[in-house]
């Protein structure tokens, strides 16, 4: 059973905490004693991406009959992947990169998006609907979006930063089609946006007003267990693509280093260490918005800094809201202590955690920042040391694991590779010396062909010329009308 990271109260089964993303009380849904949900990896090089995600998934949503798991895996993770491995790792000098970006987005949330409407199908009563709200720093926007089209019973409306995104992101989501599928611009950084969507999750009268048209509200950001849990199976997966290639043996522990935002990914990856995973360590990277490097550093978390906006935008957070989730873990699963934190978060915006709980934390996580000048010497240092190309998340990644030797006892580093460099064609030219126009990005894509002898995923390149579907922007106050506007406008079957 599922209940907030805040309260205990409330018990929910895995198929409601799905539909619901986020709890009454703002909390996140967790499950406890993950490692009664352990499993035996002496058969994990016989089993592929879907294998391991049928048994990841079986784990921890136990309330889903097998067949349905099976059906979403393969609904999910079929050809809109143009990797048959779905996420390969890729040996790049002394580390691995783990490349979570073949999907229709060219992103890593597509590996969660493409399943989490899966899910949602699977757990939805018939007759309801169900209408997502989600803010993005970019990247969730257009996966979110990609796997929500369409799909009966669901719409979905995406709110994202006036000017917070790349050209590219932009053009992605604004061009999204699907009767079911709204976007719209805030005024604004990522945090208002996130915390205008967080307001509306609890707004009964909002939630009353709806319900009489048959629509629920739901989350598509990585707060939604059912974003996670996805997440969790290419860390195995990325295990046991290296025992297959001889590079470690069965039991050996490994290292994760993770360009982190909203800490969903890498807390995906401290969970696969909980399902039985060998992990010595997890780095978690930061671009200048390094609020994560320092909380780990100090054990306060304190929003209250200057906001950056970076050539890393899907990482220019202030709240990492999935940090709450291991908070609650390392604490021993008490709810009243993590909703203490939150309150102050709330009120002051910042928290302290207790030493003997950071102290536990430390053990398994580094931290580490890299800024944008930092970033784009990584991009050139890399395609010049290894002849390969890293989008400027990535680079981060890279950045901070290079500073940071790989920790005793783990005999292999995997880097996440977290986006297409073609996502961010032009500040990738930028880094590498390419001459193109900044202002034009399908220069940028074709210049970054030219230079580097690969093809942009076909998706990103159709853009060019595709007719822009919406052009909203509105103030954070506005959104409560805008999404009881965009539930009476879906077309929901
Ligand atoms: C979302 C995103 C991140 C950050 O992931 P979190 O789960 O929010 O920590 C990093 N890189 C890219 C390209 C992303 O889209």
């Amino acid at each position: 059973m599922y209940h907030s990271t805040r309260s205990v109260t409330e018990q929910l089964t895995a198929k409601s905490a799905v539909l619901a993303g986020i709890a009454p009380d703002g909390g996140l849904y967790v499950t406890d004693d993950l490692s009664e949900l352990r499993f035996d990896l002496s058969d994990i090089t016989s089993k592929d991406f879907r294998g391991i995600a049928r048994q990841v998934l079986g784990r921890l949503f136990d309330d889903y009959a097998d067949e349905e798991i099976a059906e979403c895996v393969d609904a999910a993770y079929g050809s809109t992947f143009d990797s048959p491995a779905v996420t390969p790792l890729v040996p790049v000098g002394d580390d691995y990169v783990l490349e979570l970006f073949h999907g229709p987005t060219s992103a890593f949330k597509d590996v969660a998006l493409q399943m989490l409407p899966q899910l949602m199908s699977h757990a939805r009563r018939d007759g309801e609907r169900i209408m997502i709200l989600t803010a993005t720093s970019g990247d969730t926007g257009k996966a979110a979006l990609a796997g929500f089209a369409d799909t009966p019973g669901l719409g979905i409306a995406v709110f994202y930063p006036q000017g917070g995104t790349s050209d590219i992101q932009r053009l992605q989501m604004t061009t999204q089609e699907g009767g079911n599928v709204s976007v719209c611009a805030i005024e604004g950084n990522f945090d208002d946006a996130q915390s205008g969507v967080k307001k509306l999750f609890v707004d009964t009268a909002l939630h009353d007003e709806l319900a009489d048209a048959g629509v629920r509200l739901s989350s598509a950001n990585s707060i939604n267990i059912g974003r996670l849990a996805p997440q969790i199976t290419y860390y195995f997966d990325a295990y046991a693509q290296l025992l297959r290639a001889g590079a470690i043996e069965l039991g050996d522990e490994v290292e994760f280093c993770v360009p982190t935002g909203n800490f969903g990914d890498v807390l995906a990856g401290w969970y696969a260490r909980e399902l039985g995973l060998p992990v010595a360590r997890f780095i978690v990277a930061s671009n200048a918005n390094d609020v994560l490097t320092d909380f780990f550093a100090t054990g306060a978390y304190d929003r209250n800094r200057p906001f950056f906006r970076t050539i890393s935008p899907s990482m220019d957070i202030l709240i990492s809201s999935n940090l709450e989730r291991l908070i609650y873990y390392m604490g021993g699963g008490d709810a009243a202590y993590v909703n203490g934190l939150m309150e102050d978060l709330a009120r002051d915006g910042r928290y302290e955690v207790r030493p003997d709980i950071m102290d536990a934390i430390r053990t398994l996580f580094a931290a580490g920042s890299a800024d944008d000048d930092a970033t784009r010497a990584e991009i050139a240092a890399c395609r010049d040391e290894h002849g390969y190309v890293l989008d400027p998340h990535t680079a981060v990644a890279v950045r901070v694991a290079r500073d940071l030797p790989r920790t005793t006892g783990a005999k292999a580093r995997i880097i996440l590779a977290t986006a297409s460099p073609y996502k961010f064609a032009a500040d990738v030219c930028e880094a590498l010396d390419i001459r193109a126009d900044a202002a034009a990005p399908f220069d940028c894509m074709r210049a970054l062909e030219d230079a580097t002898g690969t093809a942009a995923p076909r998706p990103l390149s159709a853009l060019e010329g595709a007719t822009e579907r919406f052009d909203d922007g509105i103030a954070p106050e506005q959104m409560r009308a805008y999404v009881v506007r965009a539930c009476k406008e879906a077309t929901w079957e």
